[in-house]
């Protein structure tokens, strides 16, 4: 698959859009489009669309040519990027890059530091962990769909708010990329990380680091995910920079460096439900295991009526039980919940917990019944029942 050429064109007066012009090797075209506010002056280079393009041409088996210039360190890191989601046997191959455009360092140095921002736990950890990321960067696209311009517009609504109390400066992105083609790669495990680097390196010119909220709550855990501490600063230029903040922080430890800001509680939004189903108001939704989890950490660190996006009156200790933890990574925040509620002697915490954890397990046990005649209401059931 080939970059071909990009161009720029008016959306508005306050805002651009840089379109990529990918070919595949069976010749059908996709457009690729990034839209951002126009007082920036956008990359000119082949980097963001390596970053972009490379989960894809990986996914597809495909190898990729740049036709603009690209910088060697990011040649360099993508081609361990496609190395370390080979060993995780994740479904994508190693393909070559070509870069037909040349290789370049850019003329300028950048200055400034930028972080992405969502108003969740680890956004607002890396918010005033790294207090010198004066930009946050916002994205439609990614978990809300670009048709969902009204619910994105609410939503900005609320962040904006939000930036402006941080004296920040809030940059708007919104991209195609999940409905085109790319739409094949594997979100959650390969591509999100290679997502968000295309868009830090969007502002090339201007981010000397582009700090990414980091998912990783456990150095020990070894598994693929698509923004990882060891592939995200694989995507770095010779002059920009992609860091992974908070890594191997709990939630629970996260959650509580941030209770100490006011702002931080009146706005936190961990919810991707919400009241219109898309998690893109004002308000959590309280009762799935998102919120459970975020609530049950503000709870044992004593700060939970203080949380203003939170219902209280759908808390309650027994629900605890009903949790189904969807991963061994998520399930591990929750062992960490029970040694801490025993600690502060939260027994009303900790023994809902660990039924929440015997019942999860017994659920992932009988699961394969779920294709058996007649036995499949018995999993089918409990997960009806649970709070997931
Ligand atoms: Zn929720």
């Amino acid at each position: 698959m080939e970059l071909i050429r990009t161009e720029i064109s008016d959306v508005s007066a306050d805002v651009k859009r840089i379109t990529g012009f990918v070919r595949y090797n069976d010749g059908n075209i996709d457009e690729y489009w990034y839209e951002y506010p126009s007082h920036f002056e956008i990359s000119d280079t082949g980097n963001p669309w390596l970053a972009a393009l490379l989960p894809m041409a990986a996914t597809i088996n495909e190898d990729l040519i740049i036709s603009l210039p690209l910088d060697q360190r990011l040649i360099d890191g993508a081609e361990n990027i496609l190395r370390f989601w080979n060993a995780y046997d994740v479904g994508t191959s190693i393909i070559s890059i070509i870069p037909s455009g040349g290789v370049c360092v850019l003329d300028n140095s950048p200055k400034d530091s930028a972080a992405f921002f969502s108003s969740g736990v680890d956004a607002f950890y890396t918010a005033y962990n790294k207090p010198r990321a004066k930009y946050q960067i916002l994205i439609h696209g990614f978990d809300l769909s670009i048709d969902k311009r009204a619910e994105f517009e609410r939503h900005l609504t609320r962040i904006s708010k939000i930036s402006k109390q941080m004296g920040k400066e809030l940059v708007s992105v919104r991209t195609n990329i999940r409905q085109t083609q790319w739409k094949k790669t594997r979100w959650q495990v390969v591509s999100h990380g290679a997502a968000l680097a295309s868009i830090g390196l969007l502002f090339e010119k201007y981010f000397r680091e582009i700090f990414i909220p980091s998912s990783l709550k456990n150095f020990r855990d070894t598994y693929c995910w698509g923004s990882h501490p060891v592939t995200d600063p694989l995507f770095s230029t010779s002059k920009s920079n992609i860091i992974t903040d908070g890594d191997g922080l709990s939630r629970y430890e996260k959650v509580q460096f941030i209770s100490n800001h006011q702002l931080a509680l009146d706005n936190l939004h961990v919810c991707i439900r919400g009241r219109d189903g898309s998690g893109q108001d004002e308000i959590n939704c309280s009762h799935c295991e998102k919120c459970y989890r975020t609530m049950i950490a503000l709870d044992l660190i004593g700060v939970l009526e203080k949380a203003k996006l939170f219902d209280l009156s759908k808390y309650n200790y027994d629900e605890i039980s009903m949790i189904f933890p969807s991963n061994e990574s998520t399930t591990g925040n929750y062992e960490k919940f029970i040694k801490i509620a025993e600690e502060k002697n939260r027994p009303e915490i900790a023994n809902n917990i660990r039924k929440c954890i015997k019942r999860s397990k017994l659920i992932n046990l009988l699961s394969p019944l779920d294709k058996v005649p007649l036995l499949w209401r018995i999993p089918y059931k409990m997960m009806n029942n649970s709070i997931d």
